[in-house]
């Protein structure tokens, strides 16, 4: 057996990152930048009023005062979206202004609705506007010339509005990896009902929702049978038309287990057995170029390989800078059970913040490798180093592979 980091650095080493890439950006969401956004346009694109008010010269109101309030002559109005062509604030007047409105000629600063007085056309102001007040200036959150985004930015909702925002027509990115899904076995059918010993195929709608999450696209190769002639067309198909090939089952020792040994004849193989419970057997490998990991069959074991080999290279096809998932510290909220056995346990369990802020983690209590139940209701691994587990109360490491949820109560109550 050998070591976990051993093996993962191994699945990293089958790939590189993709090739790049010229993107619309429209489709650019989880993507990963391979070059740097330069800003061609300012932004904002002209000045313009942060707040509701009016837009009047600063020196105007330099002697305003409660005793000697000054008057101003509202001479207009101006909305967002309206064109300031030709509209001007001369001295002694103001123009009513909505946020977002642009700037008109001869204003300099605007007076919040708030803090002014109204009547009939007369703004009355009893204390003078700084001059720039909320004048959002051209080009003061990105001005032209900067490298707003580096290479190496994932591209998220954020990032996608920005990237709107700017104007953005093209981009360059890298390519999002074409994932190839199949499950081996005879066992396994989409029949319904379910024929006398055949089960439903579990692995492969999971695989392909797991590749399609890690940002990868996910191609469907179906059920192959355990036959060396079908698999071997099944998986060279496969390598063809994909950046990475996943299979699922036929990794271990059985008599019918024969991905390895398709895999050794159409590329090469190793295969490994990984120092870790459950998803000990992994097949790593190439057909052509193409990166083929072979994951075992048991539901929770090949979603356990998922998270511990396949996502991190499919980040890193991706571009993606951070390759695995957070792997963090919790108090364990009950005892984690185990004997000693030369292996890693990785435990289905519940990750939740406590009241107090604190990260606390349970085992779940359905742990077979077969049950994927107990995955379902999981959102974290739970790392035991072999030995006799952890009490209660003492620290372990987990890796996050779901959503944490926030605190119980209706209010952040901060
Ligand atoms: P294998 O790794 O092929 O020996 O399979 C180990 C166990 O996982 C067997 O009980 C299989 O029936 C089960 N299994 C394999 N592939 C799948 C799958 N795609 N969906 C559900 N169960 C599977
Ligand atoms: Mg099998």
């Amino acid at each position: 057996m050998i070591p976990l980091a051993e093996a993962q650095a191994a699945a990293l080493a089958l790939a590189g990152v993709g090739p790049v890439v010229e993107v619309d950006p429209r489709e650019g969401l989880g993507l990963v930048l391979a070059a740097p956004i330069v800003v061609e346009h300012p932004l904002p694109p002209f000045d313009n009023t942060g707040m509701d008010g009016f837009a009047l010269r600063s020196a105007d109101t330099a002697e305003a005062s409660p005793q000697h309030p000054c008057r101003l002559t509202i001479v207009g109005t101006l909305a967002a979206g309206d064109d300031p062509t030709g509209v001007e604030v001369p001295r002694g007047a103001a123009l009513r202004i909505m946020t977002g409105a642009p700037l008109p000629a001869g204003a300099d600063a605007i007076a919040i609705v708030e803090d002014v007085q109204v009547e009939g056309s007369t703004v009355i102001l009893t204390a003078p506007v700084p001059l720039g007040a909320h004048v959002r200036r051209r080009g003061s959150d990105a001005a032209v010339g900067e490298r707003i985004l580096s290479e190496g930015t994932l591209i998220t909702p954020a990032v996608h509005g920005l990237l709107a925002s700017l104007g953005v027509r093209t981009l360059f990115a890298y390519r999002r990896p074409r994932v190839a899904v199949l499950s081996t076995g005879n066992e396994l059918t989409d029949e319904e009902p379910l024929p006398p010993g055949k089960i439903h195929d579990s692995n492969r709608p999971v695989l392909l929702a797991l590749v399609a999450q890690a940002g990868g696209v996910p191609i469907d190769h179906g059920v192959v049978d355990d036959d060396p002639e079908q698999l071997r067309a099944a998986l060279s198909t496969a390598a063809a038309h994909s950046d990475l090939v996943l299979s699922s089952g036929g990794v271990s020792v059985g008599d019918y287990d024969y991905t390895k040994r398709v895999i050794d004849e159409l590329g090469e193989l190793r295969w490994l057995q990984v120092a870790i419970k459950p998803a000990k057997p992994l097949a790593l490998g190439h057909i052509g170029t193409t990166p083929v990991i072979g994951l075992p069959g048991n539901p929770v074991s090949s979603v356990v390989s998922f998270e511990l080999f396949a996502r991190p290279l499919i980040r890193k096809l991706l571009g993606a800078r951070r390759w695995h998932r957070p792997l963090l510290r919790a108090r364990c909220g009950a005892p984690f059970e185990r004997r000693p056995d030369g292996k890693l346990h990785l435990i289905r369990s519940q990750a939740s913040v406590s009241r107090d802020g604190e990260l606390v983690v349970e085992p779940y209590r359905l742990q077979g490798s077969h049950v994927l139940s107990g995955l379902a209701g999981a959102n974290a691994l739970a790392l035991i180093p072999d030995g006799d587990g952890a009490p209660a109360g003492s620290t372990v490491s987990i890796l996050l592979i779901g959503e944490l949820d926030g605190q119980d109560g209706p209010s952040l109550g901060v």
